[in-house]
Parts: structure tokens; C-alpha cells; sequence
């Protein structure tokens, strides 16, 4: 191999299978002092890692790891002052600690959207271990607007499957699926 590659320190060792019955937990943020604490009461759900540009990551890693869990699950406990939207007109409303940048949780608020009532979560800032594996890569190609050379692309995709994250330039087919069948029922063409 002519290079290593690092796509997030949560999966470059390999995946680890979740514990059974793994039911949430708390998302706790990088500072030091009074961290902000997000107590997420169900398991998680699409856990991917994510090359687009939105996602946080942590510092030298190329893809973000992130997955969906009921907005209702999500209670924010501690230091919640600390947190600020990152982009207010984002279809993601991702709050993010103010001090750290870590981003706690995104969360979408236009209830006609296919993914209205699921917040966006960081599987890592959980306390405990546990959580269930990333399961696929989505917006592979993406990585390049962050700075990727193309040419890495190849034995970035290559990393991915030999980890057993598919790699996708959008979402998983089931969820692109989800997406199409939100806006084809929007539309008429199929019926609700
Ligand atoms: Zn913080
Ligand atoms: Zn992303």
C-alpha cells in the first residue's frame, strides 16, 4: 500500500459491532470545562461515515461519522447555553458548541421534509461505547471539495469496502429510496 488512509478514528481500526441492546446515552463535547451534555434515549439509526462538507469532524479525519435518532430521544442536559445553529439557513439546523465547534446535533425543522422528525447525531462523542457500526459511506466524491486530491479517490473507495462501508456518492439506496418516495407521494404520482 502506498499510502495510509485515514478515513475516521472510529472505524480505521475496524468496525466494532455495537453491544446488544445498546439504547443511547450521552453525547458529551470536546471541553475541558463544562461540557455540553446531549442525552439521547433510543438507539441510533443509519449510521454512516459522511464525506460532505457539512458534517463535523474531528481534526485529520477526511469523513465525518454520523446517525439518525428520533427528535423526541434528543434532550439537551447540560450547557446548553454554550450551543449555537452553525448555519441558520441550512435545510440541518446543526447546533454546535460555541467554544469546541463540535457539533451536538442537527436537527431539521420544515416538517414537509422526508427526514422531518429525525436529528442528525455524532456517534463518537457518546460517553459510553457500545453504539451499533457504521453500516455504509455516503457523499464519497464529496470529499474532494474538502481538499481531497481526486486522484486519492480510488484507495479512498478501496479503504471503504475493505472496511465494509459501501461507498456511495449520495445517501444509501434506502434512504435515496426514502427521499424519492417522500417527494413522489409529495407530488401525487404516488399515493400516500
Ligand atoms: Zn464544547
Ligand atoms: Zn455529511
Amino acid at each position: 500500500m502506498s499510502e495510509t488512509i485515514h478515513i475516521h478514528p472510529l472505524v480505521d481500526q475496524g468496525l466494532k459491532a455495537g453491544a446488544a441492546g445498546f439504547s443511547g446515552g450521552t453525547l458529551v463535547c470536546k471541553c475541558q470545562q463544562d461540557p455540553v451534555k446531549v442525552r439521547i434515549d433510543a438507539s441510533i439509526a443509519h449510521n454512516h461515515a459522511c464525506g460532505c462538507t457539512k458534517c463535523w469532524k474531528p481534526a485529520g479525519a477526511v469523513f465525518s461519522v454520523i446517525a439518525v435518532v428520533p427528535r423526541d430521544h434528543v434532550h439537551v442536559v447540560q450547557h446548553g447555553d454554550k450551543l449555537q445553529v452553525v448555519d441558520p439557513s441550512a435545510t440541518i439546523q446543526r447546533h454546535a458548541c460555541k467554544a469546541c465547534g463540535v457539533h451536538m446535533f442537527g436537527r431539521i425543522e420544515n416538517k414537509s421534509h422526508a427526514f422531518y422528525g429525525l436529528d442528525f447525531i455524532h456517534p463518537e462523542l457518546f460517553e459510553a461505547a457500545g453504539a451499533p457500526a457504521p453500516e455504509f459511506a455516503a457523499f464519497v466524491s464529496s470529499v474532494i471539495e474538502s481538499g481531497v486530491n481526486p486522484e486519492r479517490m480510488g484507495g479512498i473507495r478501496a479503504r471503504l469496502k475493505q472496511l465494509g462501508l459501501e461507498p456511495y456518492d449520495c445517501l444509501s439506496p434506502p434512504l435515496m429510496d426514502a427521499l424519492a418516495t417522500h417527494a413522489a407521494k409529495a407530488s401525487g404520482v404516488l399515493r400516500a
